[in-house]
C-alpha cells in the first residue's frame, strides 16, 4: 500500500523518508504501550489528537526561538519533520511528585517539588530505559558536556512554555519527557527538541479536580483516554467547543 521507504516503526510512530533529502514523514498510530511494551492496546483516535496537540506545542516553541525539529502538518496522521541524530536519551522534567518518582523516593504523588528537576535515562528497550547521571552520558559518549548542558536550557525553556500553556488552560503539568536530536545546518550541528509532546509523553492534571488528563489513563486503567487527550485539545483551541470529543468514528478538528 504505502511506497513510501519506512525508516523505523516505533511503539506510537513510524518514520518515513520525506519529499526531500534532510526531511521525514512522522506517522502518529492509534497504538498505546506502557510498562516497555508489555502492556499494549489500540484506541481508535488517539494519533490523530496528538498529532494535533504535538504540531500546536512544537509550532509555539519554534514561534517563540525554541529549536525543534518539527516544520509542518501534512495531514490528519503525520508531520513533516528535520531527520536529526537522536540523542539517546530520554530527558525527563517534574514539577510535582508522581510515578516513578514516587515510588522510588517515596515521595506521595502530587506532592509540589522544591524546584523542576531533571532526570536522564538511556534510551534503551532491552534494559527498560534505566536512570543515568550526566556521568554515565559523558562517560559513555551519548552526548558531550555542551550537548547536556544546550539539553538541560532547551528542557528548562520547554518546562516552562508547557507549564504557562498549560495553566492557562487550567491543567497542572506534573511531568513530562522530551527528546533532542542533533540538526546538522552546513557545518554546524546544534541540538533541538525532537519526538513528539503530547499527553502520551506528559502528567496533566486538571487544576480543579485532579483528573488525570494524560497516558496514566490506559497506564492505570482509568478508561476515557480519548475523552481526555480531546479535552486537552479543546482547552487549548484546537478543537471547537461544538464538537462531541467521543463522536465516532473520530474526533472532528478545526481546518483541513
Ligand atoms: N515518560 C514517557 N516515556 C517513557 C517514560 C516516561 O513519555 O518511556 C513520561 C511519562 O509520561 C511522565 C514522565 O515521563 O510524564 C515521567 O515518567 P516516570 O519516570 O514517572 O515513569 P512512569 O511512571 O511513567 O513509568
Amino acid at each position: 500500500m504505502n511506497r513510501r521507504r519506512r525508516i523505523y516503526e516505533g511503539k506510537a510512530k513510524i518514520l518515513y523518508e520525506g519529499p526531500e533529502p534532510g526531511t521525514l514523514v512522522q506517522h502518529f498510530k492509534d497504538d498505546a504501550t506502557a510498562f516497555n511494551a508489555k502492556k499494549h492496546d489500540v484506541i481508535d483516535g488517539k494519533g490523530v489528537l496528538n498529532n494535533r496537540i504535538s504540531e500546536y506545542i512544537f509550532q509555539n516553541l519554534n514561534d517563540i526561538g525554541v529549536p525543534t525539529h518539527f516544520i509542518r502538518r501534512l495531514n490528519m496522521r503525520e508531520q513533516l519533520i528535520r531527520e536529526v541524530e537522536i540523542v539517546p536519551l530520554e530527558v525527563v522534567v517534574r514539577n510535582v511528585a508522581a510515578g516513578s518518582l514516587s515510588t522510588r523516593l517515596g515521595i506521595e504523588e502530587g506532592t509540589q517539588l522544591p524546584r523542576s528537576i531533571i532526570e536522564f535515562y538511556y534510551k534503551n528497550d532491552a534494559l527498560g530505559d534505566p536512570m543515568v547521571s550526566e556521568e554515565h552520558i559523558t562517560a559513555f559518549g551519548w552526548a558531550s558536556p555542551q550537548e547536556i548542558d544546550d539539553i538541560m536550557s532547551l528542557a528548562i525553556r520547554v518546562n516552562d512554555f508547557l507549564s504557562g500553556l498549560f495553566l492557562g488552560a487550567g491543567i497542572r503539568l506534573v511531568d513530562f519527557k522530551m527528546e533532542c536530536g542533533r540538526l546538522w545546518e552546513n557545518d554546524m550541528v546544534r541540538v533541538v527538541v525532537a519526538d513528539e509532546i503530547s499527553p502520551d509523553s506528559c502528567r496533566l492534571w486538571d487544576m480543579k479536580t485532579n483528573e488525570k488528563m494524560d497516558k496514566d489513563r490506559f497506564r492505570r486503567d482509568l478508561g476515557g483516554l480519548v475523552e481526555a487527550y480531546s479535552e486537552v485539545a479543546k482547552r487549548l483551541g484546537i478543537l471547537t467547543e461544538s464538537d462531541n470529543p467521543a463522536a465516532k468514528p473520530g474526533p472532528t478538528l478545526v481546518k483541513g
